[in-house]
This record gives structure tokens, sequence and C-alpha cells, in this order.
């Protein structure tokens, strides 16, 4: 593979614009394979997707337990702050 990018490679952002949709399962399956194919070859979006995996589970059982936004715009802005880093990081 030679998927190269850097940390304004427009996919990543676009993998995060996304993310939330893949990890409920909305996007359509093709667009699932685009993104896992680059979640597999890029780590700060694969540290991306393990911070939403559990804020996910987190607001899972909040929404067992009562009616919760599926993603609050506090945890999306953590969640942004956390991708913004570790792109750094990598850059
Ligand atoms: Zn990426």
């Amino acid at each position: 593979m030679t998927h190269q990018h850097s940390h304004r490679d427009p996919a990543c952002l676009e993998v995060f614009a996304r993310l939330s949709e893949f990890i409920d399962g909305e996007l359509p399956a093709l667009d699932c394979g685009e993104i896992e194919a680059h979640i597999a070859d890029c780590p700060p979006c694969i540290d991306f997707l393990n911070s939403l995996k559990k804020c996910v589970a987190v607001s899972e059982e909040f929404r067992n337990a009562a009616e919760c936004p599926p993603m609050p715009a506090e945890m999306e802005e953590k969640l942004r702050a956390a991708w913004t880093a570790a792109l750094a990081r990598r850059g």
C-alpha cells in the first residue's frame, strides 16, 4: 500500500467526520470498508477510534438508563482534541 498522509490529510478529517456514524453502523458497507482501510494504516485514527469506542460504550450505558444524546458536544470536543493531539504527535 502506498498510503501516505500528513496530519492535514483530508482522509483523516473525513474519517473523523464519519467515525460516529461508522461506530453506529449507519454507513454503507463501501464507506465502512474505505474507512476501515484508512484506519488500519493510520495510527492517529486508530487512537481516535479507540477513544471513540470507549465513549460510545459509556454513552450506551447512559442511553439504557435515561434518554441521552448519542454524542454530546462536550464529548465530541474532547475527542476532537485527543485526535488532534494524536495527529500532532505523529506529524
Ligand atoms: Zn487517518
